[in-house]
């Protein structure tokens, strides 16, 4: 048996790989891992897209760390307000790419602030 497997993070290929993924890959996911974590010490019950957008990290990743139990989500399902801010992201994310080709020296990496969950 001479199968290997592909890093589902960065594509390349292992002998084995028992989490799929490879070591520089689990490094940079441990990282983002501490940085949600760090946030919603501060910031308990915040949505998903929240933390998103706060951290920078991905939506997916976050969502992989709630299903493996690593983090806890005990906020509210996604609202209205949340599938907004999420087109917002995206609209960002857009709106970022095309800026860095533009101009690569503008500086939107500062989370923003002031945004509440209503209760
Ligand atoms: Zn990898």
């Amino acid at each position: 048996m001479t199968a290997v497997q592909s890093c589902k993070g960065c594509g390349k290929l292992f002998p084995f790989l028992p989490r799929g993924l490879c070591a520089d890959c689990i490094d940079v996911r441990e990282e983002r891992f501490q940085t949600v974590r760090e946030w919603l010490r501060d910031n308990r019950g915040a949505s998903i897209i929240a933390a998103c957008q706060a951290t920078g990290v991905e939506e997916r990743l976050v969502a992989e760390f709630i299903r493996e139990g690593r983090l806890e989500f005990s906020g509210p399902t996604e609202s209205a307000k949340d599938l907004q801010a999420r087109e917002a992201l995206r609209a960002k994310l857009v709106a970022e790419m095309s800026a860095s080709q533009a101009d690569a020296s503008t500086s939107t990496s500062a989370p923003r602030r002031g945004m509440n969950v209503r209760r």
